[in-house]
């Protein structure tokens, strides 16, 4: 496979080099995401900008989702109107939020019109997640989190799935909450996969939730991840109403970033502001 990653890396390359933009998506169709960013370094600005332009809207948000704040705050500006909006419709919620909080920081004006260009609902929602302190559980989560009543049956859980599961962050952990939307259980689709279509949730559901509130610290986010080895995380306000998820992904972030706080602090390297990718 390393050897097929280096060819497609190659011709991705070439075809740039050439300034052909079929060869171009011909070269991307080889190539995963996590490929393309493996050496994003070693991409000039122009090549970039290329590459996010003619990859796929959901690839092209996969890796604008792991850029740099700054960069995306570039790119954002730079794009064309049809592939910004492409991406601001492809990005989960959290993400969204912190691209355009990237922008606001450098271009009010333009975060405003970024803003303008989303649904109302989706503008309510990163409004709100924008509130968050970014280093706390809530600038980490996102609201879109599939929620089950206890007394759906698996068989009713397994239909609504089917309508809920594309637009859900992850639909391994599904958590069940009442009807002021209190976290009161959770199930893993493992769970429900072994049970008898005929269940209720509440008789398989773990009542026992580790979670989080909207104001833990990510430090602490990361430790019961670690410790617990949960992939996802409920998160809670203080009256126990589940606000969104936080999965795995976002968390890594977090450790990477405390790690370089760390060896920047041993005081061998003057810290710029750069290292810290969100
Ligand atoms: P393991 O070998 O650790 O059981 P697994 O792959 O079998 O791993 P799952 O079956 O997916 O893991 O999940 C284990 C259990 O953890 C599930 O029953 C699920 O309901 C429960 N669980 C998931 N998230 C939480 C949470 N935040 N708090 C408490 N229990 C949780
Ligand atoms: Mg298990």
């Amino acid at each position: 496979p390393e050897m097929n990653v280096q060819a497609g890396w190659q011709a991705l390359q070439e075809a740039l080099a050439e300034g052909d933009a079929g060869l171009v998506r011909q070269a991307l169709g080889e190539l995963y995401p996590q490929e393309l960013l493996d050496h994003w370094d070693e991409l000039s600005r122009e090549h970039r900008f290329t590459v996010l332009t003619l990859l796929p809207p959901e690839e092209a948000a996969e890796v604008f989702s792991h850029l740099e704040e700054d960069e995306q705050a570039e790119l954002l500006k730079a794009l064309p109107p049809w592939r910004v909006k492409e991406l601001l419709g492809e990005l989960s919620l959290d993400d969204l939020t912190d691209a355009l909080q990237a922008v606001e920081e450098e271009n009010p004006q333009q975060a405003e019109a970024l803003l303008d260009q989303l649904d109302p609902e989706t503008r309510a929602e990163v409004e709100e997640l924008s509130e968050y302190e970014e280093d706390e559980a809530g600038g980490l989560m996102t609201p879109e989190y599939i929620a089950l009543r206890d007394s759906m049956t698996v068989d009713e859980v397994f239909r609504f799935l089917r309508r809920a599961a594309p637009d859900a962050e992850q639909v391994y952990y599904l958590y069940v909450v009442d009807a002021a939307n209190r976290l009161e259980g959770v199930v893993s689709l493992r769970d429900l996969i072994v049970a008898d279509p005929k269940t209720k949730v509440r008789e398989i559901m773990n009542p026992d939730v580790v979670r989080v509130r909207t104001d833990t610290d990510q430090e602490e986010v990361a430790r019961l991840m670690a410790d617990y080895n949960f992939t996802v995380l409920p998160v809670v306000d203080e009256e126990g109403v589940l606000s969104g998820i936080i999965t795995i992904d976002d968390v890594v972030d977090v450790i990477q970033e405390e790690a370089t706080e760390d060896i920047y602090r041993l005081g061998a390297v003057e810290s710029p502001e750069l290292v810290y990718s969100r």
